[in-house]
């Protein structure tokens, strides 16, 4: 894996030197909206620590950041309003996996019916 490169861009949300339409924040997680929605609902929920993909933030981040993590996710599903209907989480991870930040994120995908996972 390639180390973790803090100029990424969304290490530069975390440091507000570029803005985001941010969504909510916990102690380790912010969530704000995709600047290139690609459904009618697409937010991006990120852990505040440095982690490059979701295999280094499963193997390092401590078990408070895995817990505020995914509450993060929970709490922004609840706000927008898309557990009724439902909704996809996507962690696109390396080269296969079409991941082109290199700071973990989950994307948050609803608001229609999404159609087949791949393809
Ligand atoms: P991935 O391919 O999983 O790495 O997706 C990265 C996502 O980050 C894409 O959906 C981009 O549209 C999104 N993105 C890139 N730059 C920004 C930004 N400045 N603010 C919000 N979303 C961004």
């Amino acid at each position: 894996m390639t180390p973790y490169d803090p100029h990424n861009v969304f290490g530069k949300i975390l440091r507000a030197e570029i803005p985001c339409t941010k969504l909510y924040e916990n102690d380790v997680a912010l969530a704000f909206s995709d600047i290139r929605p690609q459904a009618p609902v697409h937010a991006l929920v990120i852990p505040k620590g440095a982690y490059v993909d979701a295999t280094d933030f499963c193997a390092h981040a401590s078990t408070a950041e895995v817990e505020g993590f995914w509450r993060a996710v929970g709490a922004v599903v609840q706000q927008l309003g898309l557990s009724g209907d439902g909704y996809r989480l996507i962690a696109n991870t390396g080269a296969d996996g079409g991941q082109e930040v290199p700071h973990f994120h989950i994307h948050i995908l609803g608001g229609k019916n999404l159609g087949r996972m791949v393809g």
